[in-house]
């Protein structure tokens, strides 16, 4: 698969926020968002091809304990299933961060999706022909119920929705309703809050249940 860079930092989102991890950034993705702030990875594509041999050698040249699977758009690439494997076996904790538009049956600890809306799609003018691309695939909501069903999951809102009207306003509360619960009240600030604040994760027993930070369930 392509790589743009493997290299050790300390995750900045989520509920993984501050832990030491080894980043596997995958080149490549299949949407473009007017915000990216990887371009290396998306707009203006580099790296290498890297067999899963040659990630996970570099993986266990800089140690710890989690990996994270980003991009681009990592779900792009078969090759995430055996690397998933080697890293499993290898005792990683390991998260995808995925824009939820692409299923893979990865292994993988933490699920981390970030759901694309429609502020984030490039204006025709700059991009004539990503932007009805981008808009097409950018709404998978089938893939995302998928994902959450199957993994533990986190949900990341990369830009705050105040500008989202119409079409975005319905699916936002269509995902609080599938996948968030208890709906509490939609306002910018729940939903940053929300998106921010819920995670899902395993007990003990290997069941897995919903809970927010705050301890209330809602799902399981
Ligand atoms: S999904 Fe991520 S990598 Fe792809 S264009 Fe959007 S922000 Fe960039």
């Amino acid at each position: 698969m392509k790589v743009a860079e493997i290299y050790k930092s300390t995750q900045g989102e989520g509920i993984l926020a501050s832990t030491e991890s080894v980043f596997v950034r995958a080149s490549g993705c299949n949407l473009r968002c007017r915000y990216c702030d990887t371009p290396l990875a998306s707009f203006e594509p580099r790296g290498d091809d890297l067999s899963v041999d040659q990630i996970v050698e570099q993986v266990e040249q800089l140690g710890g304990s989690h990996v994270v699977l980003t991009g681009g758009e990592p779900m792009l690439y078969a090759e995430l299933i055996p690397l998933g494997r080697r890293l499993r076996e290898k005792n990683r904790h390991i998260t995808v961060e995925t824009a939820g538009t692409l299923y893979l049956p990865v292994a993988c600890d933490l699920m981390s999706i970030s759901p694309k809306l429609s502020n984030s799609t490039p204006s025709p003018a700059d991009e004539p022909k990503w932007s009805p691309r981008h808009d097409r695939t950018r709404d998978a909501p089938d893939v995302i119920r998928r994902l959450v069903r199957e993994y533990p999951y986190q949900i990341k809102f990369v830009k705050p929705v105040q500008k989202c009207l119409g079409r975005d306003a319905e699916a936002m509360l269509d995902a609080e309703q599938q996948f968030i619960r208890p709906v509490l009240f939609l306002n910018a600030q729940l939903i940053d809050r929300i998106a921010h604040s819920f995670c899902r994760h395993k007990k003990s027993s290997g069941k897995t249940v919903g809970r927010a930070m705050g301890g209330e369930r809602f799902c399981a």
